[in-house]
C-alpha cells in the first residue's frame, strides 16, 4: 500500500536558505508527485489538476482532485482561489457523473487543519455510503450558525467554502 507520509522518522536537516526550503517543501509532498509512476491511480490530469483514487477510501467510490501546484490546505485560501475552488467542485462532480453517481449520494469536501492527512489540498469526492460510521464521522459536517456558513466540524463542504472565500473569509475549524 501507498505511504503518503514518507517523512515520517527522517532526519530534519538545518537549512537556511528560503528558496531552497519552499523547494525541498514540495519535494517531500507526496501529492505534489501525484503521478502512476508513483503508485497513484491517476484516473484524469490536465496542465492545473490531477485526480486520482484515494488510497484509504472511505466510501466505494472516493476520488482526490488536488491543484499540482503546492498550496498547503484550505486554511491558505483566500478570495482570490474561489475560481480555482469551484473548478475543482466541477471537475470533481463530472467524475462523479461519469459513474453515474446521482447528485444527493455526492460528497465533496476539505479536511480543515489539523484533521488533514496530507499537506496538500485536495478535495475529497466521495459517492456515499460510507463504509463505516467511523469513517463517517471522519468527514462529518455541520452547517453553521445561518447555514451558509461552515459550522463547527473538520470538514468543509465544497459549497460552503466557496461561499466562505467569496464573501472574503477564511476556511477554520471555529467559525467565529
Ligand atoms: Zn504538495
Ligand atoms: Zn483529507
Amino acid at each position: 500500500m501507498l505511504n503518503y507520509d514518507l517523512t515520517r522518522g527522517k532526519k530534519i536537516r538545518r537549512i537556511d536558505d528560503t528558496a531552497f526550503k519552499l523547494d525541498n517543501l514540495s519535494s517531500r509532498c507526496m501529492f505534489c508527485h501525484a503521478t502512476p509512476d508513483n503508485g497513484f491511480d491517476v484516473v484524469w490530469e490536465n496542465d492545473t489538476y490531477t485526480v486520482f483514487k484515494d488510497n484509504r477510501p472511505a466510501t466505494v467510490q472516493h476520488f482526490q482532485v488536488i491543484p499540482k501546484r503546492h498550496i498547503e490546505s484550505v486554511k491558505c485560501l483566500t478570495k482570490a482561489d474561489a475560481d480555482m475552488v469551484r473548478e475543482m467542485e466541477w471537475i470533481g462532480h463530472r467524475v462523479l457523473e461519469d459513474l453515474d453517481v446521482p447528485a444527493s449520494d455526492r460528497r465533496l469536501g476539505f479536511h480543515v487543519p489539523p484533521f488533514n492527512s496530507v499537506s496538500h489540498l485536495h478535495l475529497h469526492v466521495q459517492a456515499l455510503p460510507y463504509k463505516s460510521s467511523l469513517m463517517k464521522l471522519e468527514f462529518l459536517l455541520t452547517p453553521g450558525r445561518n447555514g451558509s456558513d461552515k459550522g463547527i466540524s473538520w470538514f468543509a463542504d465544497v459549497g460552503q467554502t466557496v461561499r466562505i472565500l467569496e464573501k472574503g473569509g477564511r476556511v477554520k475549524v471555529l467559525s467565529c
